[in-house]
């Protein structure tokens, strides 16, 4: 076997699997479907234009060298639509449209008749490296922002990177033998040499594609596992990690923190007379005046049903009964439109302060429910402050 029928055989496998690869993320897994499409073409694209630049013996070469170029075009332009798609940007379909009707027309139309190879080359050279260009400029800063800066400079070098190879094979074939004149004297070495090439920068790309979607993935469901769906406030499993931190830090270094548990006062008759759906607005409308009025170190979330946790660093009990009542009367202020009624309530809150490093958690937690069912006790609309621990036992 020849090297040129391995690195073939090399070049439909590893496109043939980015394929594949885009095709299960589309479809199976369901994971930014539409770009994954697009990045799906672009693979396929991008894999038949190797193909055809390596299909020399047999096979009308000017026809190939012209049909790799338009595949190569539409490719760019595919890849390029699915960053816009997956990012959000602005679809600049039009000019994509343009640039991939012209060129096919152009190549196929005109110059595949007329012989004119080199005038496809450098014109499709011409856009493929305008398309790479234009999406690392676009791309750079959204990229910057939702994932790291080395994500966005890794990509944006990449585009950079295949741009500057095509604008290398629009001087070669413009000025053959003056741009790299090795490429006549061993014709088989360049063609291994641009194709390995071709191939590590499509790798490179499918595995930055990848890794983008993965990390954007994992911090759905990270957001997903943490927060409440109805509320958007942090939720048990996530209050019970950063209080389970503050009780560590207490015990390592003294720190006190303070732990507010708070309850709807007769939530149950809002659910009952105006419905579900009603009962859900108040939810919300309580959770948003919770953290609107809370620190920016306080950590407020839905510990369940209508009852809330917040969490209060470095705070000693004067200061969170201050806070409380801050809460307290801030929600007792809210009007919430329901049909043609406006709903109000209240809340009982029970704290508890946490500055004995002995104190297990869930004792910290038990005190504050005590305070909080003492609240409820007294008439509901209250604060009611647990006694330390010492005085509890
Ligand atoms: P209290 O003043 O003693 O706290 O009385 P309450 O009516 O607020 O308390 P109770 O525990 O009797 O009722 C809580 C209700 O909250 C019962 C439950 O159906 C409702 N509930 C729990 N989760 C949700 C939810 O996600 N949405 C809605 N709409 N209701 C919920
Ligand atoms: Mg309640
Ligand atoms: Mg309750």
């Amino acid at each position: 076997m020849e090297v040129r029928h391995l690195l073939l055989a090399f070049v439909l496998l590893t496109h043939g699997l980015t394929t594949l690869m885009w095709w299960a993320a589309g479809t199976w897994l369901g994971l930014s479907r539409k770009a994954a499409m697009h990045w799906l073409v672009a693979s396929l694209c991008n894999g038949l234009a190797l193909a055809c630049m390596m299909l020399t013996d047999g096979w009308p070469e000017t026809a190939l060298a012209l049909l790799a170029c338009v595949l190569v075009v539409h490719g760019a332009v595919s890849m390029r639509r699915g960053l816009q798609a997956f990012l959000k940007l602005r679809h600049t379909d039009g000019s994509h449209l343009i640039l991939g009707l012209g060129a096919t027309l152009f190549c196929l139309g005109l110059c595949l008749p007329m012989g004119w190879r080199v005038a496809g080359v450098v014109v499709c050279s011409a856009v493929i490296g305008w398309v790479m260009l234009s999406t690392a400029r676009e791309c750079f800063a959204p990229l910057r922002t939702e994932f790291q800066v080395g994500t966005a400079w890794v990509h944006s070098a990449l585009l950079t990177s295949v741009a500057l190879m095509f604008a290398g094979l629009a001087m070669s074939e413009l000025l053959p033998g003056v741009v790299w004149p090795w490429l006549l004297d061993n014709a088989q070495q360049a063609q291994v040499g641009m194709v390995l090439t071709s191939v590590t920068v499509s790798i490179l790309s499918a595995f930055v594609l990848g890794y983008i979607v993965v990390t954007r993935l994992v911090r759905r469901l990270e957001h997903l596992s943490h927060h409440d769906a109805l509320t958007g406030l942090l939720n048990r499993r996530a209050i019970e990690y950063l209080l389970d931190r503050e009780a560590q830090r207490l015990h390592r270094f003294g720190e006190p923190f303070t732990v507010l548990m708070v309850d709807i006062d007769h939530f149950k008759r809002i659910n009952d007379r105006l419905g579900h759906a009603a009962g859900d607005a108040v939810l919300c409308a309580v959770s948003q005046a919770l953290q609107a009025q809370a620190r920016e170190v306080d950590r407020v979330a839905r510990f369940g049903g209508e009852e809330f946790c917040v969490l209060l660093p470095h705070t000693l009990h004067d200061g969170a009964l201050l806070a409380a009542e801050r809460l307290r009367h801030a929600i007792s202020q809210i009007n919430i439109p329901w049909a043609d009624e406006t709903i109000t309530v209240t809340i009982s809150t029970g704290l508890a302060t946490a500055n004995d490093s002995l104190e297990a958690l869930a004792s910290l937690l038990r005190r504050a429910d005590d305070a909080l069912y003492q609240a409820k006790a007294e008439g509901r609309n209250k604060v009611v402050s647990a006694p330390d621990r010492v005085a509890a036992a």
